[in-house]
């Protein structure tokens, strides 16, 4: 496993308070990291920081050999140098059915307007099949995503997002209001995705990532508390004491 992503020495005010202080996190190539931690641990600012959306005040971020905080370069940039990220609430077309939805992410890669500018892929009918069934999707293929289960949003949307061919995939909560038979899914997908690209997590829900049987990297006041198997770092006093809040 070769690194992809470094985030080194990173540090990020918002008007005089550090919401990520000093932080340093590599992810390796292909890895599925879980990145956990209390409110306002920083969570969202760490995937701010690698998408682009935020700068840092302080640090790299190092992509390949790129310091991409350093390039200026746009959200998009980014994100067509192979960072995809998923928000925590499903974005589908709900008109359109799921292969419709599919078709519309390969020939729209990485930006809004690069839809004007579609070329017909030869591949395109045959990638569709393969990331429904990489995401379990074949037999919905033909329904409007708006008549999907919530679950079944988040797996269309993550197949979009596959469909970008990411090195890195950032995704955020992606068990938030699912069932236990979606949560046994989504972690199987996700593992699966994980076997060919960097996979991130960010999830608050400690079962969910205990399925994921990854490592983990605990986030407290904007730097890394603790990092290692879920077992190793549930058993840091230092964990225990922020998740109780002590
Ligand atoms: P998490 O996702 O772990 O809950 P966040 O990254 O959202 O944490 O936030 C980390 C800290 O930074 C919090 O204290 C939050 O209030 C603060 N923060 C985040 N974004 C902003 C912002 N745009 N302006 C001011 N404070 C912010």
């Amino acid at each position: 496993m070769s690194t992809l992503l470094e985030v080194d020495g990173v540090s990020v005010s918002f008007d005089g308070f550090r919401a990520i202080n000093n932080l340093s996190i590599q992810i390796g190539e292909p890895e599925l990291r879980a990145v956990i931690g209390p409110n306002g641990a920083g969570k969202t600012t760490f995937m701010d920081i690698i998408t682009g959306k935020t700068k840092p005040d302080e640090g790299k971020v190092i992509w390949g050999e790129r310091n991409i905080s350093l390039l200026g370069m746009s959200e998009s940039q980014i994100a067509m140098a192979g960072i995809g990220r998923k928000f925590q609430k499903p974005t589908v077309f709900e008109a359109q059915t799921v292969r419709e939805n599919l078709a519309m992410a390969l020939r729209n890669p990485r930006g809004p307007f690069s839809v004007l500018f579609y070329k017909k892929s030869r591949n395109g009918a045959a990638r569709i099949e393969e990331i429904a069934e990489e995401v379990g999707l074949t037999d919905s293929l033909t329904r409007p995503a708006g008549e999907l289960s919530h679950g079944q949003k988040q797996w269309l949307e993550i197949g979009m997002l596959l469909a970008q061919d990411p090195r890195l995939l950032l995704v955020d909560e992606p068990a938030a209001g699912m069932t236990s038979q979606e949560r046994e899914h989504t972690t199987d997908l996700l593992k699966r995705a994980a076997q060919t690209r960097a996979v991130v997590v960010v999830e608050h829900d400690m079962e969910f990532v205990r399925r994921l049987d990854c490592k983990v990297t605990v986030l407290h006041e904007g730097s890394v508390l603790a990092e290692g198997s879920l077992d190793h770092v549930t058993a840091d006093q230092t964990v225990i004491d922020v998740y109780l809040g002590r």
